[in-house]
């Protein structure tokens, strides 16, 4: 392509909402232009970044056995009634009416529309397994679209979905694009880690998230650097320490004391003069309305998701005051588990431990010296806190690490979340009708654009991966006005053009500074040079964007060296 035929409004300027580097360098490398909130054009650079990318996710789903197809866009509401999600989904579902008055919605996600194109065609094991999926628009009516095409409104995802007959079918199906997904990732040119992430009711590790590593991301991962455990901080777990039975010898008289106003664990540790760690903070949920207390060690905080999956309840939420006094006795800041009238769940930060400090179930009032057996039933304990920086693995035992990632692909075993209700059935060896057995599989593909500019960018610009650059070389001949140079520059670019190289030909009657600048701007891995003084030898030189290094070849070979370095620098799976 002749640059001065492109459309390629390359700038200095970012808009005042572009927070991040790729976000900014996105708008300067005039790949993308905003349409209105979390709404975007792609131009013709952004669009062929774009295209390479769904071309790898395109050829390892084929490899990996799934099958394209396309599903609309607008879906029907009864659809999403079969499911349940009509009522469930919250307000990220854009939904209408069309002029027949029958209600609609623009699709999030298509678990609905391919659990029914497969209920209505699959009857049978033998039509099993199978592995469906398109690369198709999305929308989601995110409440704060940012970071440009990180997290918009409408967007680009690939989304797989598997059929099996049964569990075992299903993990390997899960298997298959697990490893699918590594190769994309790795043909993309990406530093990533999968992380267990978070697989709600059912259980096991049988989600995990792609987050590619970056300071940027909104994903916070822990990980272990020595037996490789890596999860999203928000299901990250912690082992269960060794109890030891309590030395009842050491037990202190359980004293009442007064404690006017004094509510928080802070206000608790100033006036009786303790740590936070010798408190026992009770806090208590309504799980499906019914309540739950939770103990907790005063300097450390719950993760409700761990609550939640491990209640097995659909709604997690804090107690209001009414349910609070009902089953304490008492208002907030009071609340302890002596005498509690709710089923009682411990941390295990709480275990081992003696004369507690806890809420006495009576306003104005703490308890001092509290002991599990002695004041109150042991209670059942798990893992119920939110990680921190510092605490064991809990697979090796190795201090863990705190590194934060951008989520770009999420694989998710749905088991018969979808096919139970909406009967997607079929009839096993034995002729028995059973629901099929499903996962899900997405990749963002304007968010993987995103994430690979964060890590791979400098103070010039973009630095594309060869796999993913929009043109592999750009020709540069420092004057075109001096024939010579321009019909050398010609020559590069015609014997790369043969050699199925995609190549900018850069014919602006510019000075070389402000080109060089384009280029390295908007990324292009391998820029020729074409200036009087290699000429006169009969050479020109190769300049590598990401190291600067440069390679002086002859003229009449450099396009067969491009074509070599281009191979070469191509990300092997
Ligand atoms: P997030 O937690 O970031 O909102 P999600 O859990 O909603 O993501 P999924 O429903 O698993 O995401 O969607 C699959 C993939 O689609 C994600 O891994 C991500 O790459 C992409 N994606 C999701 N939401 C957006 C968005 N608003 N803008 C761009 N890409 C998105
Ligand atoms: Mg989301």
């Amino acid at each position: 392509m002749r640059y001065s035929r492109m459309f390629l409004p390359t700038g200095r300027e970012v808009p005042s909402d572009a927070e991040v580097v790729s976000h900014q360098l996105m708008i300067r490398a005039g790949m993308i232009r905003k349409l209105t909130s979390g709404i975007y054009n792609y131009l013709p650079l952004g669009y062929r970044v774009v295209r390479k990318v769904e071309q790898i996710i395109r050829e390892e789903m084929n490899r990996a056995g799934a099958q394209e197809l396309f599903m609309p866009m607008v879906q029907p509401a009864d659809l999403w009634r079969e499911s349940g999600r009509w009522s469930l989904y919250g307000k990220e579902l854009l939904r209408f009416r069309d002029r027949r008055d029958s209600e609609c919605c623009l699709g999030p996600t298509h678990e609905e529309v391919i659990t029914d194109i497969v209920r209505n065609e699959v009857k049978s094991y033998r039509q099993l397994p199978l592995n469906l999926y398109q690369i198709q628009i999305k929308f989601r009516d995110e409440i704060r679209p940012r970071f440009g095409v990180m997290r918009c409104r409408e967007f680009a995802m690939k989304d797989a979905y598997s059929f099996d007959a049964d569990e075992e079918g299903a993990e390997a199906s899960y298997r298959k694009m697990f490893e699918a997904y590594e190769r994309i990732f790795t043909r993309c040119g990406l530093r990533f880690r999968a992380v267990e992430a978070d697989s709600g009711s059912i259980g096991g590790s049988f989600s995990h998230e792609f987050l590619v590593i970056a300071d940027s991301g909104e994903d916070a991962m822990v990980f272990c650097e020595r037996c490789g455990y890596a999860a999203n901080l928000e299901k990250a777990e912690i082992a269960r320490p060794e109890e030891t039975p309590l030395d009842e010898g050491a037990f202190l008289p359980l004293e009442e004391v007064h404690t006017p106003e004094v509510r928080t664990i802070e206000e608790v540790c100033a006036f009786l003069s303790v740590r936070p760690q010798d408190v026992i903070k009770t806090l208590v949920f309504s799980a499906d309305g019914k309540p739950a207390a939770v103990l907790i060690r005063g300097d450390e905080e719950v993760n409700e998701i761990k609550v939640k999956n491990f209640l097995g309840c659909d709604v997690l939420e804090m107690a209001m005051d009414d349910m609070i006094v009902q089953v304490a006795g008492s208002p907030r800041g009071f609340v302890g588990p002596i005498g509690i009238s709710c089923p009682v769940y411990a941390d295990y930060s709480v275990m081992n431990r003696l004369n507690m400090v806890a809420g006495a179930n009576r306003e104005d009032y703490h308890v001092k010296n509290v002991n599990f057996g002695r004041d109150f039933p042991k209670p059942v304990f798990a893992d119920l806190r939110a990680v921190r920086e510092g605490d064991s693995c809990p697979r090796c035992g190795k201090e863990i690490r705190f590194a934060r990632g951008i989520e770009v692909g999420h694989v998710f075993k749905l088991g018969t979340k979808y096919s139970a209700p909406m009967k997607a059935h079929f009839l096993d060896r034995d002729g028995k009708e059973r629901p099929m057995v499903m996962g899900c599989y997405g990749i963002g593909v304007g968010r993987t654009v995103a994430a690979c500019i964060e890590q791979n960018h400098d103070r010039d610009g973009i630095i594309w991966p060869m796999s993913i650059a929009p043109y592999q070389v750009i020709v540069t001949p420092v004057n075109v006005n001096e024939a010579p140079l321009r019909e050398a520059a010609e020559k590069v670019y015609e014997a790369l053009a043969e050699r199925g190289v995609e190549a900018i030909l850069d014919d602006r009657d510019e000075r070389a500074g402000v080109k060089f600048k384009d280029a390295d701007l908007i990324g292009i891995p391998l820029r020729v040079t074409v200036g009087p003084k290699r000429l006169a030898e009969g050479k020109v030189e190769i300049r590598e964007r990401r190291t600067g290094a440069v390679t002086v070849v002859e003229i009449d070979k450099a396009a067969d060296e491009l074509a070599r370095m281009i191979n070469e620098a191509m990300p092997v799976t």
